[in-house]
C-alpha cells in the first residue's frame, strides 16, 4: 500500500470511528435522565413526585387517616391546598401541594358486598391491584380494568380512568354511590337520588369535590376471557377496527410509528380452562422499539425495513384467565402520556392525522399510540359525558421530550372536539374546559358551594377550574 493510499485510509477509519464515537456519545447524551428534584426544600419538607417524574412538590403536611372519623377532623383544620393523593400515577400536577397531602392507604379493602346483584362496596383508598383478588374470592370482577392496576380507586375515578370496549364504562360509570368526606369535615353519602348534583361531580371529582372515603360499585360475576395479541398491518389496523370494536368484548390498538404495523388486543368471554398469560413480552418489545429508534432513527425507510424484518413474522400471543389477571399489565418503563376522548366516528380520522404528524416531523417517537374505546356516561366532569366514545394516547420516553404534544399532537385532537384525559397532560384551562362540558357551570356550582375558599384547590386545579 503506498503511503498516499494508508493515509488516506487511515484518515477515512479516523473519520469513521470519530463518527462512530461522536453517535454513541450523542446516544448517551439523550439518554440521560432528567434531573431530579431536591430531596427536601429549605424548610426541610421532604419532595414528593409523581410516576413519570414531570411533577413535583413540597407537601407542610402527609397525613394517612385511619377513619373516616380522623379524616373529617383533619379536614376541618388541614392546612390548605389539601390535596388528595392516590398512587401518584397522574402526569399532570393534580396531587401537588405545599400544604397537605392526605393519603387513604390505610382506607382500604372490601367494607360489604350483595352476592345477588354482584355489588360491593370498597374503601376508596383499595389499589385495583388488591381488588381483582378480593373480588375474585366473593365471585365478582369489575366491569372493565385500565391498562395498569397500581391505582388506587379513587385517584383512578377522579381523572375518569377508563379500560377499552364497546358498552365499557370508565370506572366511575361503575360507582352506584359515593361516601364523601366535605372539607368542612361533614360526611355525605350521595347516589342518584341523595345529594344527585354532588354524586355526578364527585364521580369524576379531580379531589376537588371533597374525599372519597367508599363506593358502591356494580361488579359482574367473576368469568374467565380469552385475550390474544397480534401483529397485523397498519393499513388493514385502521380499516379493521370497527369491526373489531363491535365484535369484542375489549378492543384495543397500539400504532407503531416508523413500522407499518399495529398490535391489536382484543378479549372475550369464554370457559375455556385457564392458560396463563406467560411472562412480560411488552417491554423487551418496547426496548426493540428503542433499539430501532436510536440506531435507524436517521433513515425512516431503513427503520420500517428492520421493523417489518424483526417484527412482521411475530406469531399471535393468546392467554385465557379471569379478567383481573390479564386486563391490566406491567409498565416498568417510565413515560410521559396525553390522551384525549374524541367522538368515536372522528377516531381514525384523527389517529391517522396523528401518525402522519409523528412520522413526518418526530424521528425520535418510538412509543406506540394507544386506541380505545369507552362507552358514555352521566358524570358531569367525566369526559366520556353523553359520548361514545374513541381515545389516543401518545407516549414519550420520560427522558425524551414531549413537548410535541402540545404543538404537533393536541391541535389535531382538539379539532376534532376531543377532550383531554384529566389525569394526563393537556394544556386546557377553564374557559377551554367549560365549552366542552355541557353541565360545567353546575358542577362548578356545587364545588363552590362545598369549598367556598378553594381550600382542596392548588394552583394547577385553579387553573382547570376558575381562572377565567
Ligand atoms: C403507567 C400508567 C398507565 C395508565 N393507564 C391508564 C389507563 O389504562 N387508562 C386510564 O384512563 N388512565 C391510565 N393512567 C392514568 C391513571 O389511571 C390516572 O391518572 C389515575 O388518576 C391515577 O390514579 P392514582 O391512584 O395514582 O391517583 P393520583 O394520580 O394520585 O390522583 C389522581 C386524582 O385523584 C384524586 N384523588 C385521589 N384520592 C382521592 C380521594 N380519596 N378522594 C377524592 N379524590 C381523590 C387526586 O386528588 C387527584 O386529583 C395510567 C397512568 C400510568 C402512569
Amino acid at each position: 500500500m503506498s503511503a498516499l493510499t494508508r493515509r488516506a485510509w487511515l484518515a477515512g477509519l479516523g473519520l469513521v470511528t470519530a463518527s462512530a464515537a461522536g453517535a454513541l456519545g450523542y446516544r448517551a447524551w439523550r439518554d440521560r435522565a432528567p434531573a431530579a428534584p431536591p430531596a427536601r426544600n429549605e424548610a426541610g419538607a421532604l419532595v414528593w413526585r409523581n410516576w413519570s417524574g414531570v411533577a413535583h412538590a413540597y407537601p407542610q403536611t402527609r397525613a394517612a387517616p385511619a377513619s373516616e372519623g380522623e379524616l373529617a377532623a383533619l379536614l376541618r383544620t388541614a392546612h390548605a391546598p389539601i390535596r388528595a393523593v392516590g398512587a401518584g400515577h397522574s402526569f399532570t400536577a393534580l396531587a401537588a401541594t405545599q400544604g397537605t397531602l392526605l393519603s387513604l392507604d390505610r382506607l382500604t379493602g372490601l367494607v360489604s358486598h350483595d352476592a345477588a346483584n354482584h355489588e360491593a362496596v370498597v374503601r376508596a383508598g383499595a389499589r385495583l391491584g388488591d381488588l381483582g383478588p378480593a373480588l375474585s374470592a366473593i365471585g365478582q370482577e369489575m366491569a372493565n380494568l385500565p391498562d395498569i392496576n397500581r391505582q388506587t380507586l379513587a385517584g383512578a375515578m377522579a381523572t375518569g380512568t377508563h379500560g377499552t370496549g364497546q358498552g365499557l364504562r370508565a370506572l366511575h360509570g361503575e360507582a352506584l354511590s359515593l361516601r364523601i368526606v366535605t372539607p368542612r369535615g361533614d360526611i355525605i353519602d350521595c347516589d342518584e337520588v341523595r345529594n344527585a348534583g354532588l354524586y355526578q361531580c364527585a364521580r369524576v371529582g379531580l379531589g376537588a369535590f371533597g374525599i372519597v372515603t367508599q363506593a358502591r360499585l356494580r361488579n359482574k360475576a367473576l368469568t374467565r376471557i380469552r385475550k390474544r395479541v397480534a401483529l397485523v398491518a397498519l393499513e388493514e389496523a385502521y380499516e379493521q377496527w370497527p369491526a373489531l370494536v363491535a365484535a369484542h368484548r375489549n378492543a384495543e390498538m397500539y400504532v407503531i410509528p416508523f413500522t407499518g404495523l399495529a398490535a391489536t388486543i382484543v378479549a372475550d368471554e369464554t370457559d375455556d380452562p385457564v392458560r396463563p398469560r406467560g411472562p412480560d413480552q411488552d417491554s423487551a418489545f418496547l426496548m426493540a422499539l428503542k433499539g430501532l429508534r436510536d440506531w435507524l432513527g436517521w433513515s425512516a425507510s431503513a427503520r420500517r425495513a428492520a421493523a417489518q424484518a424483526l417484527l412482521a413474522n411475530t406469531p399471535a400471543e393468546e392467554a385465557v384467565d379471569e379478567g383481573w389477571r390479564l386486563l391490566s399489565n406491567d409498565r416498568p418503563h417510565r413515560f410521559n402520556e396525553m390522551e384525549y376522548h374524541l367522538p368515536a366516528d372522528a377516531q381514525i380520522a384523527a389517529l391517522r392525522e396523528v401518525m402522519g404528524a409523528i412520522e413526518t416531523h418526530r424521528s425520535d417517537v418510538f412509543f406506540p399510540i394507544e386506541v380505545r374505546r369507552i362507552a358514555p356516561d352521566e358524570a358531569w366532569l367525566s369526559p366520556f359525558y353523553q359520548r361514545e366514545s374513541g381515545s389516543i394516547a401518545v407516549h414519550a420516553y420520560y427522558k425524551d421530550d414531549h413537548q410535541f404534544f402540545f404543538d404537533l399532537i393536541e391541535p389535531i385532537f382538539r379539532r376534532h372536539d376531543g377532550r383531554p384525559h384529566w389525569g394526563k397532560l393537556h394544556s386546557l384551562r377553564a374557559p377551554d374546559l367549560a365549552g366542552l362540558y355541557p353541565r360545567w357551570r353546575e358542577a362548578m356550582d356545587v364545588r363552590r358551594e362545598l369549598d367556598p375558599d378553594g381550600r382542596l384547590l392548588n394552583d394547577y386545579l385553579r387553573g382547570l377550574l376558575i381562572d377565567a
